[in-house]
């Protein structure tokens, strides 16, 4: 079954980690695919994969700076001009940090904050109004386990996933009226490049931690996603779906 037949979905960050496994999914379930990277060339290379994977399927690459409106605005329109709209918005192009409180640079909390969430509110906005003009939509944002628990070190990272869950709740009770759902998933630790960032005794301590005794693959954080853009989650806005394997890290 195809979960997302005649659907238009945007993943920002899709070109490699979760966001790819996101975008392909969607692809496999019949969604034409627009995906957003930071450089002309990983979004090219992306495309490259998943139409050697997927021939015929209906992905485009494009390549605004997220930080900046009307890049952003830009592109949202050129996906709904290309295919008619924009039905799904996922919110997934995210960087993270652990630097101690005492080391951090000039700017470099703001720098985590401007994709984090100056990001994801600019890629809301501009998908929402879209969104609204054809009679609804759904907007799903990137969280993380550290929304709930914080972390020991690098607190722009937690800050700025506690500020998506707080865009994700308060964007559900605003959009219902026009039929937009809003949801989060807050995945646990994740088998991708930015997990193989941490040092591996590290790693290898956070996988042994974790009641599932296993690392996420990105494949459990793209179902979850499917799921709640799909049809099967119509009633279901405002939340943060945790997919951790139970961790509390
Ligand atoms: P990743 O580092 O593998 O990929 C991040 C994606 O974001 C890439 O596609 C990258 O191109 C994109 N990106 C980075 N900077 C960008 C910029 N300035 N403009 C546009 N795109 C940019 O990360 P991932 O592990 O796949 O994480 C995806 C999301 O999931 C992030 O929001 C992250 O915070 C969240 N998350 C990941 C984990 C994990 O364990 N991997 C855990 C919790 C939450």
């Amino acid at each position: 079954m195809e979960l997302l037949k005649d659907k238009t979905a945007v993943i920002t960050g899709g070109t490699r980690g979760i966001g790819l496994a996101v975008a392909r999914v969607f692809l496999q379930n019949g969604a034409k695919t627009a995906i957003l990277g930071s450089r002309k060339e990983t979004a090219e290379q992306a495309l490259e994969q998943l139409r050697r994977e997927m021939p015929g399927c209906q992905a485009q690459g494009y390549w605004p700076d997220l930080t900046c409106r009307e890049q952003v605005r830009q592109t949202m329109e050129q996906v709904a001009e290309r295919w008619g709209g924009v039905d799904i918005l996922v919110n997934n192009a995210g960087i993270s940090q652990r630097t101690p409180l005492y080391e951090y640079q000039p700017g470099e909390f703001e720098k985590i904050m401007a994709l984090n969430v100056n990001a994801v509110f600019l890629c809301a906005q501009a998908a929402a109004e879209i969104m609204r003009r054809q009679g609804g939509g759904v907007i799903l944002n990137a969280s993380s386990m550290v929304s709930l628990y914080g972390q020991p070190a690098g607190v722009g990272y937690p800050a700025s996933k506690f500020a998506v869950n707080g865009l994700t709740r308060s964007l559900a009770r605003e959009l219902g009226r026009d039929n937009i759902r809003v949801n989060a998933v807050a995945p646990g630790v994740i088998a991708t490049d930015m997990v193989a960032a941490l040092p591996q005794d590290m790693t290898e301590r956070l996988a042994a931690s974790i009641p599932l005794k296993r690392m996420g693959q990105p494949e459990d954080i793209a179902n979850a996603f499917l799921f709640l853009a799909s049809d099967l989650a119509s009633y279901i806005s405002g939340a943060v779906l945790s997919v951790d394997g139970a961790a509390m890290v």
